[in-house]
């Protein structure tokens, strides 16, 4: 029984210390008339697929509008803000 609320803690210590981590792609924006690095925020899989298991799939629901939206946000120039679809 502990083991299992040490997993559960596991798992919450996840959600609270999860930062958001940035996916980096090359493309030319037209702003800056030249090659820069653009980001977006990417979706955090590990963080859930561990809320889908806990939630016995319920969680799924939720995760796939986030996956949704979150591959159909922009990419942004790092050097202006441009946002490229
Ligand atoms: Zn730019």
């Amino acid at each position: 029984m502990l083991g299992l609320l040490e997993i559960v803690i596991d798992i919450f210590s996840i959600f609270f210390f999860w930062k958001p981590k940035f996916v980096q792609a090359d493309y030319f924006c037209p702003q800056c008339r030249q090659r820069r690095a653009f980001t977006r925020r990417a979706t955090n899989h590990w963080f859930h697929l561990s809320l889908t298991l806990m939630t016995f799939c319920l969680w799924g629901l939720v995760w796939l509008p986030i996956l949704v939206r979150d591959s159909r946000r922009p990419f942004t120039c790092s050097f202006c803000g441009y946002k490229k679809l």
